[in-house]
């Protein structure tokens, strides 16, 4: 039985690839930060399940600043593949608490390599970057040989992640390979990112609350995928015969105007009736348009996105609708 380790199980790309691994027949480590709340919304259907968890399925508890817990941990539980999707996942957040977001994500993942290099076996890594290394990029769409220009502190610190992988590679002959992943939302997205925001809204709004939804940037564009999609690309650079870093996108971009149209329409009323544009949400610094070209990851990968921004607004809205009205049945 193949073996992997997820750092970040416990968030929405982390939940999904565990459900993939599990799938696929794997036995899945999850490391996760010890908090005072025991509830993990995203993979509670996994570990509250008697036959998956303790069997197929184990927890460990670490930070990303843990190097001997972690170390402690590769070892005992001896990893083929390790997928390392943990860090500090807000953009618009990195600008008011920069230095533990590069705590996380640029030293948390150099941490990583360190002691990945020196395990008895040494396990192939993903790690999961991100578009915001382009920054305001030289060209669009963007590919794997587009220049780095990060404009914010995430971008920063996962631009020195993304290298530092590289660099690994290149210096200790490690299959160890970036994903460069475009924004992937999905019903458990994290509720601060703007289209769960929005479906969210526009559940409650559907369901009688008179609240006004407040947005920042409206015009702004992103290139939005389904999150399913994406950790299945991540999986399969790790069954690649060479190790290579892949751009993981839809390649079309869509405004958040274009999100509160389909995320409105899905119930029937008008987003100008419920929206106002807020200039103190507005961020100090703000990527504009970034786009990704996928066609190395269709050629070689032979992967493809699934869901389209509709479907997926849909999907999120849907999602939304029913949690609202369980909580209010219960
Ligand atoms: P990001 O691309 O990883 O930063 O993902 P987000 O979902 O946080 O933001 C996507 C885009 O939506 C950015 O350009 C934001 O400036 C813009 N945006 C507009 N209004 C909002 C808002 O109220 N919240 C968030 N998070 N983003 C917003």
């Amino acid at each position: 039985m193949p073996i992997a380790l997820i750092t970040g199980i416990t968030g929405q790309d982390g939940s999904y690839l565990t459900e993939l691994l599990l799938s696929k027949g794997y036995l899945v480590h999850g490391i996760v930060r010890r908090a005072s709340r025991t509830e993990r919304p995203r993979i509670d259907h996994l570990t509250l399940d008697g036959t998956i968890y303790g069997s197929r399925l184990f927890l460990h508890y670490a930070d990303l600043q843990d190097a001997t817990t972690l170390r402690r941990i590769m070892l005992k539980s001896a990893p083929d593949e390790v997928y390392h999707l943990a860090g500090q996942s807000h953009v618009g957040l990195s600008f008011e608490i920069p230095e533990s977001t590069c705590e996380f994500t640029a030293m948390g993942t150099l941490r990583l390599l360190e002691i990945l290099r020196d395990l008895p076996k040494v396990p192939r890594l993903l790690y999961v970057g991100s578009s915001e290394v382009f920054g305001n990029p030289v060209e669009s769409p963007q590919s794997e040989t587009t220049p780095f220009r990060p404009a914010t502190p995430y971008g920063v610190a996962k631009a020195f992640a993304v290298d530092m992988v590289r660099v690994y590679r290149q210096a200790f002959g490690m299959f160890a390979v970036n994903a460069l992943c475009y924004n992937h939302e999905s019903p458990r997205r994290g509720e601060s990112f703007v289209t769960r925001k929005i479906t969210r809204a526009a559940a409650r709004i559907k369901l009688g609350s008179k609240e006004t939804l407040k947005l920042g940037n409206i015009e702004s564009v992103r290139d939005w995928g389904f999150a399913g999609d994406y950790v299945d690309a991540m999986w399969r650079m790790l069954q690649q015969e060479t190790p290579e870093d892949f751009i993981i996108a839809t390649g079309r971009l869509s405004s958040v105007r274009q999100v509160l149209e389909y995320a409105f329409n899905a119930v029937g009323l008008r987003w100008q009736d419920h929206v106002q544009t807020d200039a103190g949400q507005f961020r100090a610094a703000d990527v504009q348009s970034l786009c990704g070209d996928a066609s190395k990851a269709r050629r070689i990968l032979g992967w493809q996105p699934t869901v389209d921004l509709v479907k997926l607004v849909e999907m999120m809205v849907e999602s939304d609708l029913a949690a609202l009205q369980t909580h209010s049945d219960g």
